[in-house]
């Protein structure tokens, strides 16, 4: 009933993302790192099964913010944002993808209209929702949804635990080694975070067990990763 459709994601994505573009300094497309971000994020996206871009056409975008920060993060429908300051702190492409496979999972998911759904319920309150509004007011309305919102909407436990294992299989499933995730946490433990979202804040006390679940995987899973490989820089 609240939740946008793929469309309303796109438009707003989009919208929030020529936002972001115009306030901080975005990498041009030619600059290295963002190239290589890119070319991660598109070999990622050739191993989401076919049938799942059809149904949902997000409009994918990868892209790098010059700033110091130690975050990354994505809009609905498509654009995603990794800042240099962590992008400078990963040695592999592995942990790009790693990076990468979570924010894509994210979209893919469609975390954000679910986050929007459930706020909106949360405001309204279920009673009312049920007693007094008729169809028209509960509709999904773009212009009512404001850029911070789409920036700040924190992403539940359940979505980012999804996030990590949906990326996780992306991953695996596109050659890379999920040890490339855990080093990623590892860095984030050790410093940083910042930016437009809380998505990879360093003083989350989850991080430790995001850590052990990836690892628990990686064990069960009982298979042998290729090694990770170093970044062209
Ligand atoms: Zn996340």
């Amino acid at each position: 009933m609240f939740k946008p459709g793929i469309k309303d994601q796109i438009t707003l994505g989009k919208r929030a993302a020529a936002q972001v573009r115009k306030e901080e300094k975005v990498l041009k497309e030619t600059d290295p790192r963002a190239i290589e971000v890119k070319h991660i994020g598109e070999g990622l996206l050739a191993h989401i099964p076919a049938d799942e871009r059809k149904k949902k056409p997000f409009e994918y975008s990868f892209e790098v913010i010059d700033s110091k920060d130690l975050n990354a993060f994505a809009l609905p429908g498509g654009p995603i944002f990794i800042y240099s300051g962590l992008l400078d702190k990963l040695d592999t492409k592995d942990q790009i993808a790693g990076v990468i496979s979570h924010e894509l999972t994210h979209i893919r998911n469609e975390h954000w209209a679910s986050a929007y759904a459930d706020n909106q319920k949360r405001r309204l309150g279920l009673l009312v929702i049920l007693s007094v509004l008729n169809a028209n007011e509960t509709a999904f309305n773009i212009a009512s949804v404001s850029d911070a919102l789409v920036f700040e909407l924190p992403y539940s436990r359940k979505h980012e635990a999804e996030a990590d294992k949906v990326g996780f299989e992306l991953d695996t499933a596109s050659g890379y080694n999920p040890q490339g995730m855990v080093d990623v946490f590892e860095v984030l433990k050790k410093a940083g975070g910042g930016g437009r979202t809380t998505e990879w804040i360093s003083d989350h006390p989850a991080l430790d067990s995001r850590i052990q679940k990836i690892q628990d995987r990686i064990k069960k899973e009982g298979k042998s990763y290729p090694n990770q490989v170093p970044r062209t820089r």
